[in-house]
């Protein structure tokens, strides 16, 4: 048992009891705090994604230290109205007792998060746990090192250890945390860890909350605006390089639309990621985390080429520089393992359909996705596609950006995930809702009480 943890697990549950009865203004101070000090390592957070995953500053910028900031103004802005106890409706039976829900802080906390976005999804539930008047421990992963330090620097520059503690390690470092009897566990990574996550937490009935991936489908109908749906899908394909948990996986269209797509998808390629023939514009493109990934998704694309797929764009792969240029798949096999297995990476298959129904029942088929895209100008269609699958999230006409919404909860379902993060959603996650009923002096509960002779005609 990793003694550290231990330590810091056990001095978390003795201060907890200080920390569970903070108000609203103590909790916004600590937030504060925690947004001056992203602000003051702001630069060094940049350097850290850049030596992680090669990301720019900018995109750095837009898809992690941005949205936390805003996760962080929201909790301030409206912290005090979710703790306040909500009202509930009376009941026939107690009409004059007050109803109320009391979010109570769960306790102590644990936080699992992936290398993908390693800033953003540590900070997105730590903003959540703090602003629910939880301690904490984080294990950021070990794969984005430089990220998972600063993060550990952040924290350690502003919160003693028995509030917010940041232990860094691997999956044995986890596996020994997963063995604490922690009041919940909020776990973000990938759908396999996220089973062995919730096997841990049964066995002390710590409570889960797991943000994990799956394949998420983008449908584009007949009827859809190409060029649009083209440049969406590229971006939200290829933007951290395709390791986005909710980028688009693969591309379901009408045959009649195949070739004009691919033809648009390939300049929109051309025109956001390359500075020329096919040379990558390294401001706009990062790379793949490591060999094990670069491989895998090497071996993915080759597999389906053995199988007897086509690729109609890249082919790409620079060991050395771990940079694979965008691919594009046709004529994938629906068992080829590019289309059962998440991707992760910047390879795109694209499907074709002749009904609309074979679309939803390839959906259909696979567990539910984190999230779904509808390309799409029809009311109908889009109707039908909605009411006939299920996500954690989905949009129509766009992608990726139901994340950048706090008032939205962001979430999976099933094989894609168990519970929801961000704004209220990720405050109530962190938060036990206490059935709280307070009893008026005119009260009739004693007509039920025994003896019970003569008390049937109270029914
Ligand atoms: P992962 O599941 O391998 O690792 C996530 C965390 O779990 C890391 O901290 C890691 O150290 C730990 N871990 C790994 N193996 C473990 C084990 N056997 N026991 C205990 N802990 C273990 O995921 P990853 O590769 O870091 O991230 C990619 C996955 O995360 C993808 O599937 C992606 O879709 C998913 N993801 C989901 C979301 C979301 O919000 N739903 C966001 C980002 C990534």
């Amino acid at each position: 048992m990793n003694s550290r943890a231990n330590l810091i697990f056990e001095q978390q549950k003795k201060h907890h009891p200080a920390v569970k009865k903070t108000t609203a203004l103590q909790r916004i101070h600590k937030l504060k705090t925690l947004k001056e000090s992203i602000r003051k390592h702001e630069r060094q957070i940049y350097d850290a994604l850049r030596k992680d995953l090669g990301k720019s500053s900018f995109e750095a910028a837009v898809t992690e230290v941005i949205l936390i900031n805003g996760e962080i103004d929201f909790a301030i802005k409206n912290l005090k109205s979710w703790m306040h106890p909500k009202r509930m409706g009376k009941t026939l039976s107690n009409p004059f007792a007050k109803n109320r829900i009391y979010y109570e802080p769960k306790g102590v906390c644990l936080i699992l998060s992936p290398w993908n976005y390693p800033f953003q999804l540590v900070m997105a539930p730590l903003i959540s746990s703090i602003a629910a008047g939880n301690c904490t421990i984080i294990k950021p992963s070990e794969l984005s090192p430089a990220t998972s330090h600063i993060i550990g620097k952040i924290i350690g520059s502003i919160f003693c250890e028995e509030e917010v503690s940041c232990i860094e390690g691997d999956k044995d470092t986890a596996t020994q945390l997963l063995a604490l009897p922690f009041d919940h566990i909020f776990f973000t990574g990938s759908t396999s860890v996220g089973k062995i996550v919730m096997e841990a937490a049964a066995k002390n009935l710590s409570s889960v909350t797991l943000e994990l991936g799956g394949k998420s489908p983008a449908i584009i109908d007949s009827t859809a605006d190409l060029r649009k749906a083209a440049q969406k899908i590229a971006w939200g394909k290829l933007v951290n390089c395709g390791q986005t948990c909710i980028a688009p996986d693969y591309v379901l269209i009408h045959e009649q639309n195949a070739d004009e797509f691919i033809g648009l998808y390939k300049d929109f390629v051309q025109e956001m990621f390359f500075m020329g023939d096919e040379k990558i514009n390294p401001s706009s493109y990062g790379k793949i985390v490591n060999k094990f990934h670069f491989n895998r998704l090497k071996t993915l694309v080759d597999q389906a080429i053995t199988e007897g797929a086509r690729i109609d764009l890249g082919g790409k792969f620079d060991e050395k520089a771990q940079v694979i240029n965008p691919v594009v798949l046709r004529q994938v096999a629906p068992k080829s393992a590019v289309m059962t297995e998440e991707i992760f990476g910047p390879v795109l298959p694209i499907l074709t359909y002749k009904d609309l129904n074979e679309a939803i029942d390839i959906i259909n088929q696979k567990p539910k996705p984190l999230a779904l895209y509808i390309f799409s100008q029809s009311k109908k269609n889009i109707k039908d596609i909605l009411r006939s699958t299920s996500s954690g999230g989905a949009c129509v006409n766009d992608v990726l950006i139901h994340i950048a919404n706090p008032k939205l909860p962001f979430g999976g379902v099933n094989h894609s995930g168990l519970g929801s993060s961000h704004g209220f959603f990720g405050f109530k996650s962190f938060s036990h809702e206490r059935a709280v009923v307070i009893q008026s002096k005119i009260d009739f509960s004693s007509l039920v009480y025994p003896p019970y002779e003569g008390k049937g005609r109270i029914l």
